[in-house]
This record gives C-alpha cells, sequence and structure tokens, in this order.
C-alpha cells in the first residue's frame, strides 16, 4: 500500500531455511519484509534463486499443506511492497473459503512467566491427541529488539521440530496495526493448510494483548505466584481481557503458592466482568515443566469453545472482529495515503515548524494539512 517499489528479481526472504527443523526466520531488515538494496552488496553465500510462484501455484501449495508454500506465502502476505501486496491478497482471497476451522488462542503473560514453556508443552500434548499447531507471535517491540519472542530457535526446541506443528515468528516490520494485519493473514493462511490450532504468543506489554484478543476466540493469561502483581504488569484491564488466567510453575516448593495464588485471583475476578458472555473467567494453576495440568486446561479451552459455538457467541465474536479488522486496515490506508501524499509532504515541514514555535495552533495546523490533502 505505502511502498510502490517494485522488484522484479524478488525472492522470498525466507527461501530455502530447513524449514521443517527449526524456527522460521522473521523477516530481516529493512521494515518491508524484502532483501534491503544494501545485502545486494553485501557477499554472501549464494543460494538457489527460488522459482517465482503463481497465485495458483501458492494456492494449491497451501490447500496442500506443503510447508515450504506455507511459508512462502506468509512472507509474500508480510510484504509491503505493492506487487506482492495486491498477489498476497488474491492469494488469501482463494483461500478465505478454506479458513475459520481452527480454534484460535491467544497467550500473554511477562517475559519469564513461561508462555514458551507453556506453548511447547500444550503443542506437543495437541500434537499427540492428533491436532495440527501452528503458532505464531505479535511482538510489535521486535522492531527494536530484533525479535524478543521466537525468534530465539532454542526456544520450543521440541515443538519445532515436530511436523505437526508450525512456528512463525513475529513479523518484524512497523507498526503494531502493520503487524497485526500480517498476524491475522497468518492465521488465515495456516487455517487454509489445515492446521486446527493456532496459538498466538503475546509479549505483556503495551496494546498487543488487544491487538491479540481481537484476533483469537480464547485469551489465556500465564501467571506466576509470588511475582506481584505490578511485576507481571497485570492491570485490571488485562484480567479482564482474559478467558482463563493459568498460574504456571505449580511444581516443587513452589506448588503451595501457585495455589494460593489461584484462589486469590479467583476472588478477584468475581468482581470483573467477564471477556466473553456466557462464560466465567476463573483461574487455574498448571506447570509447563512437569506438563501437570496441561491438558485440563485444553479441557478448559475446548469446554469454552464447545460453549461458545453452542450460544452463537463465537460467530457473532469473530464477525465483529472480522470489521474491527476492515476499519483498523481502513485507518491504516488513510494514514499511509495521507504521510504518503505529495502535497502534505511538501508543506509539512513548515507547518510543523509553525505549530511548534506557536506561530499557528495545533488545530489550524491540522486544518491546513487535510485541507491540503483533500485537495
Ligand atoms: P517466557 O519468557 O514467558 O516465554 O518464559 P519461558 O518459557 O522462557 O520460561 C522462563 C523460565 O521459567 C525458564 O527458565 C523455564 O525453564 C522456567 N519455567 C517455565 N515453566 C516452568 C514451570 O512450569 N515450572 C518451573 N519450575 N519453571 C518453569
Amino acid at each position: 500500500m505505502s511502498d510502490s517499489t517494485q522488484r522484479p528479481d524478488w525472492v522470498p526472504p525466507n527461501a530455502g531455511s530447513a524449514f521443517t527443523t527449526s524456527v522460521m526466520a522473521g523477516v530481516d531488515g529493512g521494515h518491508d519484509g524484502l532483501r534491503g538494496q544494501t545485502s545486494v552488496a553485501v557477499s554472501r553465500p549464494t543460494t538457489p534463486r527460488r522459482k517465482r510462484l503463481t497465485v495458483d501455484e501458492y494456492v494449491a501449495g497451501v490447500l496442500a499443506s506443503d510447508r515450504n508454500v506455507v511459508a512462502q506465502t506468509i512472507t509474500l502476505v508480510e510484504s509491503n511492497a505493492q506487487a506482492h501486496f495486491d498477489m498476497g491478497q488474491e492469494v488469501l482471497r482463494q483461500l478465505i473459503p478454506y479458513t475459520g476451522n481452527s480454534v484460535r488462542v491467544g497467550i500473554t503473560g511477562v517475559p519469564g512467566a513461561g508462555k514458551s514453556t507453556f506453548i511447547e508443552a500444550l503443542g506437543l500434548h495437541l500434537c499427540e491427541q492428533g491436532h495440527k499447531i501452528a503458532v505464531l507471535a505479535v511482538d510489535p517491540s521486535s522492531t527494536v529488539t530484533r525479535g524478543s519472542i521466537l525468534g530465539d530457535k532454542t526456544r520450543m526446541e521440541l515443538l519445532s521440530r515436530d511436523l505437526r506443528a508450525f512456528i512463525r515468528p513475529s513479523p518484524s516490520s512497523g507498526t503494531l496495526g502493520g503487524v497485526a494485519r500480517k498476524s491475522r493473514e497468518t492465521i488465515l493462511v495456516c487455517e487454509a493448510a489445515g492446521f486446527d490450532v493456532i496459538l498466538v504468543e503475546t509479549v505483556g506489554v503495551g496494546q498487543s494483548e488487544t491487538t491479540v484478543r481481537s484476533m483469537v476466540d480464547f485469551f489465556l493469561l500465564l501467571m506466576i505466584s509470588g511475582a506481584g502483581d505490578e511485576l507481571q504488569g497485570i492491570k485490571k484491564g488485562i484480567m479482564e481481557l482474559a478467558d482463563a488466567l493459568l498460574v504456571n510453575k505449580a511444581d516443587g516448593d513452589n506448588r503451595l503458592r501457585a495455589h494460593a495464588a489461584r484462589a486469590d485471583y479467583n476472588r478477584a475476578l468475581h468482581y470483573l466482568a467477564p471477556a466473553t458472555e456466557g462464560w466465567r473467567t476463573k483461574a487455574y494453576t498448571c506447570s509447563a515443566l512437569t506438563g501437570e495440568g496441561i491438558n485440563a486446561i485444553w479441557n478448559v479451552i475446548s469446554d469454552f469453545r464447545q460453549q461458545i459455538t453452542a450460544s452463537g457467541v463465537l460467530e457473532k465474536r469473530r464477525q465483529r472482529q472480522t470489521l474491527d479488522w476492515v476499519y483498523s486496515m481502513v485507518e491504516e490506508h488513510l494514514r499511509a495515503s495521507f504521510f504518503n501524499h505529495a502535497g502534505v509532504g511538501s508543506i509539512r515541514t513548515d507547518i510543523e515548524e509553525a505549530v511548534v514555535n506557536g506561530h499557528i495552533p495545533p488545530t489550524v495546523a491540522a486544518q491546513m494539512l487535510i485541507r491540503k490533502y483533500e485537495g
């Protein structure tokens, strides 16, 4: 949308990576999902160029659950370049009829709460039950920190080696809105490829929980006892987003404390509005390390899913989420269109200077910019 750069010799950034045995690399470098121009000058081992796929090949590959094509399709929809964007959207349009059939679960918690250990334990458990698991991450901070979640290949080592699981780190480009669009589309690609449980991990910072809440059916807040709520960044608002609170590390010496914390949270939850109509959010304990409680929390998620499917809440939730998604993209587009507008660009510096120096009020500055934009 915003970047109309055409690069005819484009090769998907992750093409050729060892897909089945490791966590896929995120989108490297310069924020557009493409190899930067500078990388051409840097000498690197030459990898055979992958044939550019057609729309039909992308679609057929995803529907056939071809892992390499799934990865390439995600890379395509993560690209900001106009040509890839259009192609990615056409691929998605054709995939849409095959989407929607997964249980979408969001998982949050502060760093150290045990998210990756938990996802690995749950993921392996579900694989054994015959499910196909996709693990995605929404981490807007990764632009700065270069991938703080799922970027590290040592995380979820066992799960990443399992052919029934697919692990994709956070798209590393841009704003939370941009990251969210890409993650939502990645969910659709994974569903079309037959993954029936989608686990979306996010870090307990800023707006990312709200964003992930808006793309999943069930939202799980992972906690640890003894760290203090403040330390865990547990604000009432985040607890209100959750369909379950799960006190992790309920093992060894910590077991009793974890159970006490669960009781405390259950009391606190009485006073909060539930995140999902007709569902009572409760606290549970587990140990991602020993596996205790993992099956129980999956039963909670399955019950939830059954209940909200029967009551129609799931359908309503997904419809609302889709519309929210549409309007968040409209906003994103308008924003990009405004900031890329040549006329706006030509007066912006002067207007900014005038407003910061107090020569014109902010409202007048905004009006001048919008008038220029609307031509
Ligand atoms: P994340 O940052 O939330 O993804 O947390 P990690 O999964 O990386 O876990 C942080 C640390 O807690 C690691 O050293 C884990 O081994 C440990 N850990 C995770 N789950 C458990 C658990 O259930 N019990 C115990 N005792 N340690 C755990």
